[in-house]
């Protein structure tokens, strides 16, 4: 079991964004910008190329839901996807709030932002999603 379904199923806690009956949503806990959020299919599978089409496809049409929710929460440029899944073998897609391209780097120092803001920020981006009228 990937650390990430221990998260889906509520035995390791996160800070939830956004949830459906397939995919699930929570922020990285060492954020590149406050609001930076993962993606996940509740399907446990690796790599993100392994999904067959039509979860593919469900999943980038979820993470557009929660990209929206973001951006109405935290007022940015653009909300940057990016998949990279070297650290944790579980399928998922970032969703980081860019003001300029620097935003999007990974080897760049994470925020540590406090509990109470981590709580604070998926609030915000749960609210929005679920006012979402897709
Ligand atoms: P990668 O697999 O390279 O896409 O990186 C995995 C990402 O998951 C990193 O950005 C980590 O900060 C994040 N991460 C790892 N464990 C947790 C966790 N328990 N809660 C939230 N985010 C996590």
């Amino acid at each position: 079991m990937t650390i990430f379904s221990k998260i889906i199923a509520g035995e390791i806690p996160s800070y939830k964004c956004a949830e459906d009956d397939k995919f699930y949503a929570f922020l990285d806990i060492n954020p590149l910008a406050q609001g930076h959020t993962l993606v996940v299919p509740k399907h446990e599978v690796d790599y993100i190329f392994d999904l067959d089409d039509a979860e593919l496809a469900a999943m980038t049409v979820f993470a557009k839901r929660v990209a929206k929710a973001i951006k109405q929460a935290f007022p940015c440029r653009k909300v940057g996807m990016a998949v990279l899944g070297l650290e944790v073998n579980h399928a998922h897609i970032h969703l980081i709030p860019l003001q300029s391209e620097g935003d999007m780097d990974f080897r760049k120092d994470k925020l540590k932002l406090p509990a109470d803001v981590m709580a604070d920020t998926a609030a915000r981006i749960l609210e929005a999603f679920e006012k979402d009228a897709l």
